[in-house]
């Protein structure tokens, strides 16, 4: 689920006296991503991490290759907005066209640089090629404009300032575009910014609805600076504490104090924070108290085997895991063929009996049964998202049933990210 957009904005443009704020804009520039065949990730990469450097983000504009309308997106940047941060259209190809456009809009004429045709030229020598010719227009600048280096590939991107604006044009490839940021473009703004740093901090919580989380911390929603703010995700209900300072240990101290009322109040609802995943955190508990675990998947296909092999050394706690899809498979790995005639292989019982039969089978401590309709037809006489998750830990099986009913991959993951709750909250009363 998306963020409230409310929040996001109130959020990210806290008010923080002192720092003069930069509002900045992203532009992503490239049909390819109009067209829907790429994903924005630059504009993603960029945006995450403009907070710590205490610039708030005001725009982010996606335009195609062409000349008149990359022209217009950049001319409306620039007249609302102090940082401007462009990336691609910076091949050497017709329809790169990022240098052309920004030229046309500051009314700036572009010329070929000697010192970077020379660069240029000794990068294709060191790989013993010949240049083409239509590379020399990477060498293009305008009298405001500075080469940014770019070791990676060949256009380097462009530091323009002039009336008090910044444009910064990288290229589009986003190993370029990722190292041109992080070793010449981030430190830059960050001597510009001293002096205003977002950080924030999030509490993971599950078992309560968005709504109820939010009730709970009510007390805590009328502070600005540091702010909180409740979001629904996949993995359960985040609380996110977000604070603006002059430097990120004064923001941390602002932090801490929220965190900890928050805390308070949420208790054993919160499995992790930050940049903690459900997986990593059921691992680590499994590992500590020296417990294995094994699964039966089937309208999960192996997602919840996958999600817990994502952590590096689960093989310290997770045995293995079988894929019974079909009926005759599930049997055949152990599971009683008269509950599966008499309540359907989408059932509660036959989930129970997963558990136990994969448990058995490998010698665990935890098996986990998972059954369900993944969609978009139903099964059985059983409605798509229908799913029941199972465990069994010898002495007995706890289960849950739950009808998502959303596209498969949604379905699947929702099943898996249940799966880990039901594990985690049975190891927390053992
Ligand atoms: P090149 O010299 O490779 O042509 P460029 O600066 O002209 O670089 P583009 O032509 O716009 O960049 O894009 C090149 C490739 O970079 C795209 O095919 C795509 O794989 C990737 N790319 C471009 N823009 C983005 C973006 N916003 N997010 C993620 N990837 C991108
Ligand atoms: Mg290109």
């Amino acid at each position: 689920m998306l963020p409230c957009a409310r929040r996001l904005d109130e959020a990210i443009a806290l008010d923080y006296p002192g720092a003069a704020s930069m509002r900045a804009e992203i532009i992503s520039i490239g049909t390819e991503i109009l067209l829907g065949e790429i994903l924005d990730t630059n504009a993603q990469y960029i945006a995450s991490r403009l907070p710590a450097l205490g610039i708030d983000l005001h725009w982010m504009t996606q335009v195609g290759d062409n000349l008149d309308r990359l022209s217009e997106a950049l001319r409306r940047a620039w007249e609302r907005s102090d940082l401007i941060l462009a990336t691609g259209g910076l091949g050497p190809t017709e329809d790169d066209l990022t240098r052309e456009a920004i030229a046309a809009v500051l009314d700036e004429p572009l010329s070929v640089d000697g010192e970077m045709e020379a660069k240029l030229r000794a990068f294709f020598a060191s790989r013993g090629i010949a240049m083409p010719e239509r590379n020399v227009k990477q060498a293009n600048l305008i009298p405001s404009c500075r080469p940014i280096p770019n070791p990676r590939g060949t256009a380097p991107g462009w530091w323009v300032e002039r009336d008090g604006r910044i444009l910064v044009a990288m290229p589009g490839p986003p190993v370029e575009m990722e190292r041109m940021w992080e070793k010449e473009v981030a430190p830059r703004l960050t001597e510009m910014a001293a002096g205003g740093v977002i950080v924030s901090r999030t509490l993971k919580t599950v078992g309560i609805g968005e709504g109820t989380v939010d009730e709970m911390v009510s007390p805590l929603l009328a502070s600005a600076n540091p702010r909180l703010a409740v979001y629904a995700k996949a993995d359960g209900v985040h609380v996110r504490i977000t604070a603006k300072a002059a430097s990120r240990e004064e923001a941390q101290r602002l932090i801490a104090p929220m965190e900890e009322e928050a805390r308070g109040i949420l208790g054993k609802t919160i499995w992790g924070a930050d940049d903690e995943t459900l997986e990593a955190t059921v691992g680590s508990m499994l590992r500590e108290r020296g417990l294995s675990v094994a699964t039966m998947e089937s309208c999960t296909g192996g997602l919840l085997a996958s999600t817990i092999t994502d952590v590096a050394g689960s093989s310290s706690y997770f045995k293995g895991g079988f894929v019974a899809y079909t009926a005759e498979m599930k049997i055949a790995l152990g599971v009683d063929e008269e509950l599966v005639r008499r309540h359907g292989v989408v059932s509660q019982e036959v989930a129970r009996d997963m558990a136990r039969a994969v448990r058995e089978r490998l010698g665990v401590d935890y098996g986990i049964g998972i059954t369900g309709v993944a969609g978009p037809e139903p099964l059985e006489d059983k409605p798509v998202g229908t799913i029941h998750i199972a465990l069994d830990d010898g002495r007995g099986s706890q289960a849950i049933s739950y009808t998502f009913a959303q596209s498969r991959a949604a379905i699947k993951r929702r099943a898996v990210t249940t799966a880990l709750f039901v594990l985690r909250r049975a190891l927390l009363a053992r």
